[in-house]
């Protein structure tokens, strides 16, 4: 197999104006954010979210346990937006990753935009269809004892 390319990283922006994203994972369409009455977003991760990395305080708003041992040591002090994609390469995140980054805006005191990443992990993926196969081969060994 050919050496990891880089991470593959997704740009988008939201028309002005419009509502949040409510980003959805692209492997299994878990909602990844629950909003509450107050309006504040938690995050609700999946097995396949790596990361929330969130442009406007430059801090992660959520990483895995895979992706806090791969950043271990590393300084994310300094990250910004324009940082981020070196830095997933260089903690050794391959085109098995794909980050998207959501950019949107809306009036506050003015126009203000902010810019979301959201990092999947489709290595996990591996491990899922292992999980589902088994229960499903001891369910064909049964039939067949019959
Ligand atoms: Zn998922």
């Amino acid at each position: 197999m050919k050496p990891a390319a880089k991470p593959q990283y997704a740009s988008v922006e939201l028309p002005f104006g419009c509502a949040p994203p409510r980003p959805h994972c692209p492997i299994c369409g878990h909602a990844l954010l629950i909003v509450g009455e107050d309006s504040i977003a938690n995050v609700d991760a999946c097995r396949h979210l790596a990361f929330i990395f969130i442009g406007e305080i430059a801090e992660f708003g959520f990483r895995s346990t895979d992706f806090q041992k791969r950043a271990a040591g590393r300084r994310t002090s300094q990250l910004d937006l324009s940082k981020l994609r070196k830095f997933l390469e260089r903690i050794g995140y391959g085109n098995k990753l794909l980050a998207l980054e959501i950019t949107y805006g809306g009036m506050a005191c003015g126009p203000v935009w902010y810019s979301d990443v959201y990092g999947f992990d489709y290595e996990t993926i591996g491990d899922e269809v292992a999980e589902l196969e088994t229960p499903a081969s001891v369910v064909v060994a049964s039939a067949a004892d019959r």
